[in-house]
């Protein structure tokens, strides 16, 4: 039996509707920017398995520390014990995350960065004494799929059945450069009827939302309403973090800094799972007390995982390394002259571009989840390159180490594919 035969007797997989999509394509290696399936075809991994392996996969400097530091400490608890693996992470973090964050919290997936970042908020409040338990998240904004993270996402369609459940959250539009006022006067409005604890969003850039980008000015002007009333800005930078946008962090653009950030996905450079949340010392320094009570008592079991640490801290010196920032650059280059020559294209309605994210619309009507997307989505596949549309966008956001000639392949199968439609 092939693997993806086997794979159906007793695999449940994520995101999916298996009576719809009943096959899984089996992947049995990886290495730089290509996946292998168990038939032989090789596909470029154009969207970095959601934006995580963005060092290539199999990194051969990040799998070298990690065997090493295998040898010597695999896992301990968290509580009560540290490591060197956690200590210099933490030491090179705040080398580079925004000036004025301070203290890192370690969890294991984006959601929990978030889940973290929430009850920071609500708590800091609560320890001061004050009860605010109201959240202002963006529309369409995506942050995780655990039940606090649920409540802040405003691309609720698949989450009907808990939202009976959810923390109560109100929600804002994303600044276009036109609404700012807008805004502005509806923040007014909210925080006069409400007790507000925090405000949730990803900068510049909503992945789940297909990379809807918007204007980072507005958003600074949300941010300085924000800190005025001592709502705790919290940005999810899941997914913009680590050099995405042209600059380590989307935050690095924007006048007004987060109090809290949350990190996982490129993180570990997509090999082992982790995620932090970062926060300043005035957040930790609400927590700090003589009282228990008002400490933050959050745990994972595999928080700061040692072999998690040590990928993480190769990952971010490779970030930090002139060939993968040269790269970036030349990324950016290409993406640029690609979306010059393909917006004139009369199947294509807009493209935009955020550092090495490009996104573009197609000028036609489909479903999230439709069967045009799913024929997108095959002519991808059937052409050698794993690319995943989101509706009626097409987005490549590649390792910082592809080539130029892979490159050049992922934009000849989305022109190829327009032709098609
Ligand atoms: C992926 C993502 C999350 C959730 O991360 P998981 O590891 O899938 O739980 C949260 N926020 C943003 C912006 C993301 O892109």
């Amino acid at each position: 039996m092939t693997l993806k035969e086997r794979d159906k007797k007793h695999i449940w997989h994520p995101l999916t509707q298996h009576k719809l999509h009943p096959e899984a394509i089996a992947i049995t290696k990886a290495k730089d920017c290509l996946l292998y399936d168990e038939d032989g075809n090789e596909y470029i991994d154009a969207i970095a398995s959601w934006y995580t392996c963005m060092y290539g996969h199999c990194n051969d400097y990040i799998t070298g520390k990690v065997a090493a530091q295998m040898q010597q400490l695999d896992q301990v608890v968290f509580s009560g014990f540290t490591h060197e693996p956690a200590i210099k992470l933490s030491e090179e973090l705040i080398k580079i995350l925004p000036d004025n964050q301070n203290k890192i919290f370690f969890s294991d997936n984006g959601s929990t960065s978030v889940e973290i970042g929430v009850k920071m908020a609500l708590q800091y409040h609560s320890n001061k004494g004050k009860k605010r338990n109201v959240l202002i998240a963006f529309e369409d904004g995506f942050h995780g799929d655990t039940f606090g993270a649920m409540s802040v996402s405003g691309l609720s369609v698949y989450n009907g059945p808990f939202e009976e459940f959810f923390i109560t959250v109100k929600r804002i539009p994303t600044p276009n450069g036109e609404n700012n006022q807008a805004i502005l006067n509806q923040l007014s409005d909210i925080v006069k009827k409400n007790a507000v604890a925090g405000f949730i969003y990803e900068p510049m850039v909503q992945g789940a939302a297909a990379m809807k980008m918007y204007d980072t000015n507005g958003l600074s002007e949300i941010l300085k309403f924000c800190k005025a009333k001592n709502i705790i800005t919290i940005a999810d930078e899941v997914m913009t973090g680590f050099g995405k946008t042209g600059k380590y962090f989307a935050s690095d653009y924007i006048e007004i800094k987060p109090d809290v950030i949350c990190l996982s996905k490129a993180l570990t450079g997509g090999l082992v799972p982790m995620a932090i949340t970062t926060c300043t010392q005035g957040i930790y320094e609400a927590f700090y007390s003589d009282d228990i009570g008002k400490g933050l008592f959050h745990a994972h079991t595999y928080s700061a995982n040692p072999i998690a640490c040590t990928a993480a801290l190769a990952s971010v010196e490779l970030l930090q390394s002139s060939e993968i920032q040269i790269n970036i650059t030349e990324i950016i280059a290409s993406h640029k002259k690609f979306g010059t020559h393909i917006k004139e294209h009369s199947k294509v309605k807009s493209i935009r571009q955020t550092g090495v994210i490009f996104a573009l619309d197609l000028n036609v009507e489909m479903e999230r989840y439709g069967d045009l997307r799913d024929n997108l989505f095959k002519f991808f596949m059937d052409n050698g390159v794993f690319l995943r549309p989101l509706g009626n966008t097409i987005y490549i956001q590649a390792p910082y180490v592809i080539t130029q000639n892979q490159l050049n392949k992922i934009y000849k199968v989305i022109e190829d594919v327009l032709d098609t439609l």
